[in-house]
């Protein structure tokens, strides 16, 4: 047996192995032809009749036969398959070059790459093991591939929510999950922003699992875990295995993916997701940092609300919604009662914590959907998609008295404030743009400071409908 990697060696006159060999089987042939009269007077034939010319010239021509019958089997058999191979492993380096460039790995296909094994003998290993390189090439191909798609697919999208969806749809194509959720940490908070398929996603934020991953930043998988459940057609499955990845870049913890399956994870799907989760990382980094300057760059630092301009920008989006769709929109104008004095009597600073606890009690009027704009100082413009004419006073007068019953604390001093407020609606008000509404909310607002202040005045809303006590399809505002 010769040993892996050595080769022995018979005496080699030309560096051509099928050229040797043809020697060697003629050579051989040849002197078994001289050999065989001699042999044969060995076994008992007259030495007059083996010793002739003609009998030598007969074993000569026959052992000149064998020879070469010998080499055409060989070369038939052998050649053939070696071509093949060498052929495949042409192609193959011809795929891996011009892909290395053109990422175009059409060529090499399993069918067109690898070669067919039919010997159980060394020939039969070499292609076997040919087409294993084969396999294991296209694998990584296959990986890479998948990671570079990933990593495209995440890299232009900077929106959190967005992101998360994209991240989390394409991490249960490649793990065969069926269920998951993508957790991300905003304000030392743990927040879901992602989910498919799974029942009571909110209970994972005070998840023990999922606490502990972030804590030791490694992946967790947990077998048959009871907390956490797969929504299916019929009923609901217990998930076989759950993994429950960190998401990190640069040591700080910025999320988990917890992943459910009704089939344990394979180890080549987890090492899938050991190389996903560094690209979802820094993925993950940009979108957490653009919607943190994105909040900044909207958002008004002392009352949190949107500032002027992100919120004329909200105001353009919902009134062309609502000239499209001809759904109804209300618009509140309101302003501190004489603030100037607060100002005056305690100073700047109780004047902010003034502005700020009216923005506080005026949010805590607000509904889902609605929009809190610090227009001026302390002015305030609030935009109540979904409601009409009715709706806008009912919420501007809820406003009214919230902000009349959350006084202000300083020391042993009690600061309470008044608001004034004006409303309109569209479509009710046929406002040709939205500047129209603010102005009509505006001249409404000055109405009720004319009117003595702490009041609410209707803009250009026709009267009848505003003084109807509900409006039908706003009910929680
Ligand atoms: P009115 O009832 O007519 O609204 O009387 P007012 O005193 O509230 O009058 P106005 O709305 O014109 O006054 C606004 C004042 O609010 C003027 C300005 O000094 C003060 N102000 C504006 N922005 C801020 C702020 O960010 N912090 C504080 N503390 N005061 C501010
Ligand atoms: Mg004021
Ligand atoms: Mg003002």
């Amino acid at each position: 047996m010769s040993r892996p990697g050595s080769i022995d060696r018979a005496p080699r006159p030309t560096r051509r192995l099928f050229t040797d060999l043809a020697r060697w089987m003629v050579g051989l042939g040849l002197l078994a032809g001289i050999a065989f009269p001699f042999l044969a007077t060995l076994l008992g034939l007259p030495p007059e009749e083996v010793y002739t010319p003609r009998f030598f010239g007969a074993t000569l021509l026959a052992g000149l036969a064998v020879g070469l019958a010998n080499y055409g089997l060989a070369r038939g058999v052998v050649r053939p398959r070696l071509r093949l191979l060498s052929g495949r492993m042409h192609q193959v380096a011809e795929s891996i070059g011009s892909a290395t460039y053109s990422d175009d790995w059409s060529r090499c296909r399993p069918e067109t790459c690898s070669v067919p094994v039919d010997s159980q003998d060394e020939l039969g290993e070499s292609a076997a093991a040919f087409n294993r390189l084969v396999g294991a090439l296209m694998n990584a191909h296959e990986v890479e591939d998948a990671v570079r798609d990933f990593s495209r697919e995440l890299s232009g999208q900077l929106e959190l929510a967005p992101l998360a969806a994209r991240a989390l749809t394409q991490l249960l194509n490649h793990t065969g999950a069926q269920a998951g959720a993508v957790l991300v940490e905003q304000g030392g908070e743990l927040n879901v922003i992602a989910g498919h398929g799974l029942e009571d996603r909110e209970r994972l934020r005070h998840s023990d699992h999922v606490r502990e991953a972030l804590r030791s930043q490694a992946l967790r998988r947990l077998e048959l875990p009871e907390d956490i459940v797969i929504e299916a057609l019929v009923g609901n499955l217990r998930p076989r295995e759950v993994v429950v990845v960190p998401i990190v870049y640069q040591s700080v913890n910025l999320g988990v993916v917890v992943l459910a399956s009704t089939r344990p994870l394979t180890g080549e799907r987890l090492r899938l997701l050991e190389l996903f989760q560094r690209s979802f990382g820094l993925a993950l980094h940009n979108a957490v940092t653009y919607d943190h300057l994105e909040r900044l760059a909207a958002l008004d630092p002392l009352t949190g609300a949107y500032n002027r301009r992100f919120g004329l920008g909200r105001l353009h989006e919902e009134y062309q919604r609502s000239a499209r769709t001809r759904a109804p929109l209300g618009v509140l104008m309101l302003d501190i009662d004489h603030f100037k004095a607060v100002n005056d009597t305690y100073g700047h600073l109780v004047g902010d914590r003034v502005i700020a606890s009216t923005a506080n009690a005026i949010r805590r009027c607000l509904r889902e959907g609605d929009v809190l704009v610090r227009y001026g100082g302390e002015e305030f413009l609030v935009l109540l998609p979904g409601a009409g004419c009715v709706d806008a006073q009912r919420v501007a007068e809820r406003i009214r008295h919230a902000c009349t019953e959350t006084p202000v604390r300083d020391g042993e001093q009690t600061i309470q404030v008044t608001i004034s407020g004006g409303y309109t609606a569209f479509p009710e008000q046929d406002a040709g743009d939205e500047d129209a509404l603010i102005r009509s909310a505006d001249t409404a607002l000055y109405a009720a400071k004319a009117g003595g202040r702490n009041r609410i005045a209707a803009g250009e809303c026709p009267p009848s409908q505003s003084r109807e006590p509900l409006a039908q399809g706003r009910s929680g505002a």
